[in-house]
């Protein structure tokens, strides 16, 4: 199915042309321009797919992708240089050099939920690298993928950039194929399934996972910045976001003050009825729906819950809090909003009077993407960074420490492998040579005979002092 495309790709990979400095950039200021031109249809696309506002729509889509043009632009002549490193005391007058070499033909799979930025994003450190690409959008974001279709082929011929559309066949008819890297975003069973495709051809990975991200509130906080912050994170993109708080654990004193303020700050942004809101996005697909709306299905008797209407057939979840109160022995931890990441507007709530509770919940999970903690103390924000394993987060924030491209963004254990972004975006997509460049001079140690004679006694001197010296 694709052996006549990749083929058209390892010639153009082989030619070199992708890997001059010039190609790169115009690559990248055709994508850019392309993107600017089409801005109106994208926010358009990215309304008909999530119910997306204009608005949000740009600042976590559109701007994403353009901010990290931008920085690829700006580094590139900086980050395709190689670079030189010292050598050793056993290489004396040596030179030693890593070169970034693009991997070759790049698979990109991406998820509904950010449907273009998650798509365009790697695309950047991709061809940033020299790299070919083939991108596989989300099926259930058809009309973004149009769009992201329309560009690429505005842009690029299909030997060097071509998207790829459909479900999961496509993915398996590429691995068929010669691929040098796949860069994979989405959940964590699709996950498994693409290292194990991908191991059959030892083809390196990147894996963009999700899980169930915490967000802690101690009796410290500021509640008034708390409440607000968590609520605009929670339910951006109706709660389909990798790195949204998907659990509060707040501490028992301030959680009745913390849930006042986290209601009001709900219908401040969403007005009184949050179903009928253009602030507020739609579940992506029925089937996602009907997940989302199952999790809301449990006895009455184990929490409070805030909010918990529906809309069938626009697809929406009403912006929902569950107090399940005290975390300790909750039976609250066996349903099924509590067993895996939720992706949609419901905000489990349990309380706590000591940190080490939230420690070890966490632990009983696998780690998580990000984890939020919000706090005035610095011995609780030392204690937590250093405690726990996540892919990374915020202090007294969330989510827009994604937005930061001198941070590396990705996953630990199962919420990920490999990070992205800014300069880790173009270290992703390249292979880091190590070049040696030897000088004539030399020093005779290396070669045999290594003893009997008066030099080889000299040898084992001289090799204990270079490295058995402390
Ligand atoms: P998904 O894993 O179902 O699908 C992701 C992509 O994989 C899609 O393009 C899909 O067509 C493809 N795919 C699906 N099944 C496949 C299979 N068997 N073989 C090969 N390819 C297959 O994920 P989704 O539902 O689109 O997205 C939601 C998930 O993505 C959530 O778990 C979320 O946490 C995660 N996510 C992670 C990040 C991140 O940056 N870490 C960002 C967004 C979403």
């Amino acid at each position: 199915m694709f052996k006549e495309l990749i083929k058209k790709q390892q010639n153009l990979f082989y030619s070199n042309k992708t890997k001059s400095l010039k190609w790169r950039k115009e690559a990248l200021i055709k994508l850019r321009d392309s993107i600017l031109r089409h801005r109106d249809e994208i926010t358009d696309a990215l309304k008909k797919d999530l119910d997306k506002h204009p608005v949000e729509a740009f600042m976590s889509e559109v701007a994403q992708v353009l901010g990290e043009i931008k920085h690829a632009i700006s580094e590139l002549p900086h980050y395709t240089q190689p670079q030189k490193v010292k050598s050793p005391i056993t290489h004396f007058m040596g030179k030693s050099k890593i070169y970034y070499e693009p991997y070759g033909i790049v698979l990109i799979i991406s998820p509904w939920n950010y449907p273009f930025s998650l798509c365009l994003n790697p695309l950047v450190g991709a061809l940033a690298s020299g790299n070919c690409a083939i991108l596989k959008p989300s099926e259930f974001s058809s009309h973004t993928a149009n769009i992201i279709e329309k560009i690429i082929k505005e842009c690029f011929d299909e030997d060097y950039v071509f998207v790829a559309r459909g479900n999961h066949t496509v993915v398996d008819a590429l691995f068929e194929e010669h691929l040098d890297y796949v860069f994979f975003t989405g959940s964590v069973q699709v996950g498994k399934i693409i290292m194990q495709q991908a191991s059959k051809n030892l083809i390196p990975v990147t894996l963009e996972l999700g899980g169930k991200n915490p967000c802690i509130v101690d009796e410290s906080a500021d509640l008034e910045i708390s409440a607000k912050r968590i609520v605009w994170a929670k339910f951006f993109n109706s709660g389909q976001t990798c790195i949204a708080p998907d659990y509060l654990l707040v501490h028992e004193k301030v959680k009745d003050a913390l849930l006042i303020k986290m209601q009001t700050y709900l219908k401040e942004f969403f007005g009184n009825d949050p179903l009928k809101s253009e602030n507020f996005g739609k579940i992506i697909s029925q089937k996602h729906y009907a997940r989302a709306k199952e999790l809301l299905n449990f006895d009455s008797n184990l929490g409070k819950v805030y909010g918990g209407r529906f809309d069938d057939e626009k697809l929406k979840i009403e912006p929902t809090l569950i107090d399940f109160g005290i975390l300790s022995n909750n039976p609250a931890l066996q349903l099924e909003v509590m067993r895996d990441e939720i992706f949609a507007p419901i905000m489990p709530i349990f309380t706590f009077s000591d940190l080490q509770e939230c420690v070890t919940l966490i632990r009983s999970f696998q780690k998580p993407l990000a984890l939020y903690l919000y706090t005035q103390n610095q011995n609780n924000k030392d204690f937590i960074i250093n405690t726990l394993s996540y892919g990374g987060g915020c202090i007294n924030d969330c989510i827009i420490h994604i937005a930061n491209s001198n941070l590396p963004f990705g996953g630990v254990g199962y919420s990920g492998m490999g990070a992205y972004h800014g300069k880790y975006n173009f270290e992703t997509f390249s292979h880091k040579k190590a070049i040696y460049e030897s000088p004539k001079f030399e020093i005779p140690i290396r070669y045999a005979p290594y003893n009997g004679n008066i030099f080889g006694i000299a040898k084992q001197k001289i090799l204990d002092f270079i490295f058995t010296r402390k």
